[in-house]
C-alpha cells in the first residue's frame, strides 16, 4: 500500500508542469508524502512562499538546482522538503547511511537548518545530525555514522571527512550548498573543493544563495549536470 503511494506521487511529480505549479499556493498542493505534509502542518507552515513554489516542484523532479532567492524568502524549506522526499522515495533506512549532506557557511545557521528539519521531519523515520565545530567533537564523531541527513560548516565537516571513519558518503544522493556565495565570500573555496572531491559525482545538487553569483557556478568540482536556474528575486 505504502509503495503504491509512493508510485502515484511519482507519477504526480512527473507530469508536474511549471504552468500548473506555478498557480499552487499551498504547501498541501505539492505532490509530498503525508508524514511530511503532516510536519509542515504542525510546525504552522501553509502558504508557500515565491521560491519555495519555484524550487520545489523541480527539486522534487530531481534536477540540479541554481536558485536565488533573498534572505528570509524561505529557502531553508525550499531545499529540505525535497531533501526528505528524496529520502523517503528511496525507502532510505538507517543502514543506507548517510544520504544528503547540507552546507551552509556558519554555526547559527546550521543549528537553524537542524531545528526546522526536526520538526518538519517528526513524522518520518529519517534521522539527522550536526557538525559545525565546537567542543562537541568526540560526540559529533559518534554520531556522524548514523545519521541519514548531516548538516555542517565547511571545516568541521572536512575535518570529519578526514579524520572520522564512520563518515561514509559512498551513498550519498543529494547535497545542497545553503548560501553557497557566502561559504565562497568567507574564504571557503579551497575547503569546499576538498569536501567535494570526496563525494560521488552522481548525486543530485542544489545550490541555494541570496543572490546568482558566477562564481559559485565555477566551483570545479561541482558537476553540476544541465542544472535549472532559479530566480525568486526577479519574480516580483
Ligand atoms: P532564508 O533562508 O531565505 O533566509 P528562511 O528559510 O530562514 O529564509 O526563512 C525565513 C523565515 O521565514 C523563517 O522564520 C521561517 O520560519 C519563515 N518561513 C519560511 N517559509 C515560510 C512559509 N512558507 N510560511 C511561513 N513562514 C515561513
Ligand atoms: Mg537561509
Amino acid at each position: 500500500k505504502e509503495n503504491k503511494k509512493l508510485d502515484e506521487l511519482k507519477q504526480r511529480i512527473e507530469d508536474l508542469t511549471p504552468e500548473e505549479y506555478k498557480t499552487y499556493t499551498n504547501f498541501n498542493e505539492l505532490p509530498l508524502t503525508a508524514d511530511l505534509l503532516k510536519g509542515l502542518e504542525r510546525s504552522g507552515f501553509v502558504k508557500l512562499t515565491e521560491i519555495q513554489k519555484l524550487a520545489i516542484p523541480e527539486c522534487l523532479k530531481s534536477h540540479d538546482i541554481l536558485a536565488a532567492a533573498k534572505t528570509g524568502s524561505g529557502k531553508t524549506l525550499s531545499f529540505l522538503i525535497p531533501v526528505v522526499e528524496k529520502l523517503i522515495f528511496e525507502s532510505w533506512s538507517d543502514m543506507d547511511g548517510l544520504g544528503a549532506l547540507i552546507i551552509t557557511p556558519t554555526r547559527e545557521l546550521a543549528v537553524q537548518i537542524y531545528e526546522v528539519l526536526l520538526k518538519i521531519g517528526k513524522f518520518t523515520q529519517l534521522s539527522a545530525g550536526l557538525v559545525i565545530g565546537g567542543k562537541d567533537y568526540a560526540f559529533e564523531k559518534d554520531r556522524v555514522g548514523r545519521v541519514n541527513i548531516l548538516i555542517g560548516t565547511p571545516g568541521r565537516l572536512l575535518q570529519h571527512m578526514d579524520e572520522s571513519a564512520t563518515l561514509q558518503t559512498n551513498n550519498l544522493q543529494m547535497l545542497v550548498l545553503d548560501e553557497a556565495d557566502r561559504i565562497l565570500d568567507m574564504g571557503f573555496r579551497k575547503t569546499l573543493d576538498a569536501i567535494l572531491g570526496q563525494l560521488p559525482a552522481t548525486r543530485q545538487t542544489l545550490l541555494f544563495s541570496a543572490t546568482q553569483t558566477k562564481s559559485v557556478g565555477d566551483l570545479a568540482r561541482l558537476s553540476m549536470i544541465e542544472p535549472k536556474y532559479i530566480n525568486a528575486n526577479l519574480a516580483n
